[in-house]
Order: C-alpha cells, then structure tokens, then sequence
C-alpha cells in the first residue's frame, strides 16, 4: 500500500464542491469521508419535496458551455440525457409585462428611449471585450456602468439588474462582477455555438446527487450525512475533528468547504492574520421562495423587475424551461430575494414572508391568485456566494492553512467566474490537483 493509499482525508461539506473533491481524490487512490450537516448530500444544489412535486431547492440551469460540469454528468451516464432548451425573458416595467428575448424585442421595448437601448448594448458589448479583469476591481459596478450605459439605460436597465443579483450590496459591488456575468453568458459563442441553451437532467439535481452519491460509494467514498462538525484543530502533526455528538476523530488532512467565515468559527489554532482573513469575505445570503402552482405561469424563464417596491428581486419559472410530466403539470415559480449574511430580512417569519411574496407575485401577473397556488416553502441560506468588492482578489485566503493538513477551499477562490456549479467543480479540480502533492 503505498502513503497516498493510507493517508485519511474528511472533506466537510457535501455540496457539489465537496462531491467532486472526494471524487478527485478518491481516484488519485486516497482514502475520502465526506462529513455533511445536513441529512442529504447536495447543498445549494439538493431538492425538496414541495407538494407532489421533487426538485430543485433553489433554481438551476446548466449551459451548453458548462464544459467541466458536462463532463462530469457525462462520468455520471447523465450528460446525454440534458434536455436543451432555448428560453425566453420578461421585464416587467411600468405596471406591464414585456417581452425581451432578443434584439427585435429590446428595440421595441418602451421603457427606455433608443439612445439608451444602444448605450445598454454597447455596454454589454465593450466589457465583453476586456481581457484584465482585475483591472475592473478597482472600481464599482455602479460607476462602471453608469459610466458607459449613461444615466437612463442604467436606470432602467442595469440597476434592476443588479438588484436582481445583488439587492442593495451592489454598492459595495467591483466591476469585475458583470465582466464575470457577460463571460458566462459569452461563453458559448467563444467555443463557436451560434446561441446559448439552458439545460437540465430529467429528474433535476436530485437524479444527479443520487447518481453521484452511488458512484462515490463505489470510488471507496464514505458519506456521512446528518454529520455537522463542530471544531476543528490541530493535533500532534495530524487534525482532530469533533462532531455535534461529542465524538472526536483524527485525519491526516482535513479540507473545510463551507464559507470562509463559518469555517474560521470551526478551525482552531489558526494564525490571527489567517481567521481574520477568513471573517473578513462578505457573503450574500438569499432567502429563496418556491411556489406550486395549478398550472405553468408565463412561459418567461426569468422576469426582470424594473419596478420599484416588490419584495423579490426576480421571478424564475422553472416550468418554463421543464418539460410538463417532471413536474406533474403544475407550475413552478421561485423568487429569490438577495440580501447580505446579516440582513434582518432572515428573521421575518415565514407567514409573512408568504403573504408578502404572494402579494407581489399577483401584482406582477394578475391572472393568478391565491385558489392557483397549490404549496409554498421558503429556503434560507445566509452564505450563499461571496461579494465581489473592490480589490478582491488582492485579499482571498489561500487553500492551505499554517495548520499542517488543515486546508480551507471555497466559493471565495472562485475568482474570475460566478457561482455556478461548472466553476465550482473547476474549483474542486485545481484543489485535487493542488493535493495531488501532499502524501
Ligand atoms: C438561488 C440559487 C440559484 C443558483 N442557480 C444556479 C444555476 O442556475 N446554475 C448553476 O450552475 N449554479 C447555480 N447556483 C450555484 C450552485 O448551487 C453552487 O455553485 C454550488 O451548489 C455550490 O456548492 P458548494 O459545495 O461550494 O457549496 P454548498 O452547496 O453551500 O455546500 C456546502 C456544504 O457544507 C455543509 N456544511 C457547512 N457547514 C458544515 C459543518 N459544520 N459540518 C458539516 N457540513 C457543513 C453544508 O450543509 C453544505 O451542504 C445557484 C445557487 C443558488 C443559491
């Protein structure tokens, strides 16, 4: 057996993150546990029951260009399964819903004058072309593109935007922000694709966890789930983890993928430069309705809010994008609302965040109402995606700790991309590579 065979890794947290990690390693032939809180492996990306209907806790799509993540369903037996679809989005704007799905329809929109209509699109256009991203760090989304788009079409157009993503921290927000965004959204035509299409997995994210979870098994993967870790610490060369139980276990490495700022309330014994570091990336957290409803709503995948004094910052239709029979005929309807870690937002009860959700649904599509919805949950999470400020690169916390074996890697190294999965297990990939090192 050689040292790589005999080492023991604990992976802390099961998201896709995690998965993936565990499955690098595994292969490199390492012995992996993946430790998880929560009763289910997934995370961001695991499903709920709401109604009769399965799915997605929060709202996903896969890209055509998703190249790392489309391999990793293809290992998975699933990648031929993804069912594309071209979509379409809505704005909702002056007490009106309009259509905006390609550049006939942008035109036509009269919200905004035709100068701002070629301001906003020049905008899109001239940040697509920067290559020094890190250039864009040192200066606000909000200037940047107030700046290019002018004060109208930035109004009207980019400021919902970014509320939409963003709440109100788009203010404390770096340009590099909407670079990372128009990327994304660039990426299929850079790998020669004429359009980008939005997929998914029959079955949504719980299918692929599944299948994940049963490929890890094989791998030698152990999972436990329904196992938080409470403290993390150093230990003669080696690192002790103790469990919610009491329990106390030694690994050779221990890697954290949940925030830097949960992780430096785990890991003892880290340098002050290191914890303070650690505490210091601010997090966007969300508080995410899904709504069941009798029948599908508008056909729009996203709607935009251009109006003030919803209590949402978008609505997302996921039967807009799935085939009916996945989601028994009904309608299903998220809306998101963004807002920092610490924002009061997190405490309103869940009745009044019903009502007030409700209300601003039936304001923006008056045809429903409340004999349509059929079931209502609401998904809290408060380190969601990390805040990309100014200078941000300069400041995030590297993946190895003066703790020996003790390593921190998370949506914070993300650094020119936004979250989404396919740079996540990018993510995952670089830091197996990284290990591969390690005994
Ligand atoms: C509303 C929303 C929409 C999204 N839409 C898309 C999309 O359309 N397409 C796309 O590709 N991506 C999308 N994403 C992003 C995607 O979900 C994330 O990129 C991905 O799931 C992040 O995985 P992760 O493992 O880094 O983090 P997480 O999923 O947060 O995983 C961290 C895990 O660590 C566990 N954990 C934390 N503390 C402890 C502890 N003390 N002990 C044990 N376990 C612990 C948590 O329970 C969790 O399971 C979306 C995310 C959200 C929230």
């Amino acid at each position: 057996m050689t040292s790589q065979e005999t080492t023991r890794w604990a992976i802390v947290g099961g998201g896709m993150l995690g998965l993936t990690l565990a499955w690098r390693l595994a292969q490199q032939g390492r012995r992996v546990t993946v430790l998880e809180a929560a009763p289910h492996v997934g995370g961001l990306a695991s499903a709920w029951s709401l109604g009769d209907v399965v799915w997605d806790r929060h709202y996903h799509v896969t890209l055509l260009s998703d190249s790392r993540l489309r391999t990793v369903l293809k290992e998975l037996d699933l990648d031929d399964e993804i069912d594309w679809v071209e979509t379409r989005a809505g704005y909702y704007a002056d007490g009106r819903l309009h259509s905006i799905s390609n550049a006939i329809e942008l035109l036509r929109f009269p919200a905004l004058g035709l100068l701002g209509k070629l301001r906003f699109g020049w905008t899109i256009f001239y940040t697509s072309k920067i290559r020094n991203w890190r250039r864009l760090e040192q200066i606000a989304v909000g200037t940047w593109l107030r700046r290019w788009a002018g004060r109208a079409a930035f109004e009207r157009m980019w400021l919902p935007l970014l509320r939409s993503k963003l709440g109100e921290t788009y203010r404390d927000t770096s340009a590099a922000f909407i670079w990372t965004t128009i990327q994304r959204l660039y990426a299929a035509r850079r790998t020669g694709l004429k359009r980008e299409m939005f997929g998914y997995v029959p079955g949504g994210y719980a299918r692929v966890l599944e299948r994940f979870s049963e490929r890890l098994q094989e791998e030698g993967v152990e999972i436990r789930t329904s196992s938080p870790v409470t403290r993390i610490a150093g230990k003669d060369g080696r690192v002790e983890v103790a469990s919610k139980d009491g329990a106390l276990e030694e690994w050779d490495h221990v890697v954290v993928t949940a925030a830097p700022p949960l992780a430096a309330r785990l890991c003892e014994g880290l340098e002050e430069t290191e914890a303070r570091q650690l505490r210091a990336v601010r997090y966007l957290g969300i508080v995410c309705a899904s709504v069941l409803l009798d029948r599908p709503l508008s056909g729009y995948y996203v709607t935009n809010l251009l109006d003030e004094g919803l209590p949402f910052t978008g609505i997302i239709e996921m039967s807009a994008l799935v085939r009916p029979e996945q989601l028994a005929g009904m309608g299903l309807v998220y809306l998101p609302r963004y807002v920092e870690s610490h924002d009061p937002f997190f405490e309103v009860p869940d009745e009044e965040v019903r009502e007030r959700f409700l209300e601003g649904l039936f304001r923006v599509y008056p045809d429903v109402g409340p004999e349509n919805v059929k079931a209502f949950r609401i998904s809290r999470v408060r380190h969601v995606m990390p805040l990309p400020t100014l200078y941000y690169s300069e400041n995030v916390p590297d993946m190895d700790t003066s703790v020996p074996g003790l390593h921190v890697v998370s949506s914070a190294q993300i650094l020119n991309g936004t979250l989404n999965v396919n740079e996540t297990i990018g993510l995952a990939e670089d830091a197996a590579r990284r290990f591969a090192e390690h005994p």
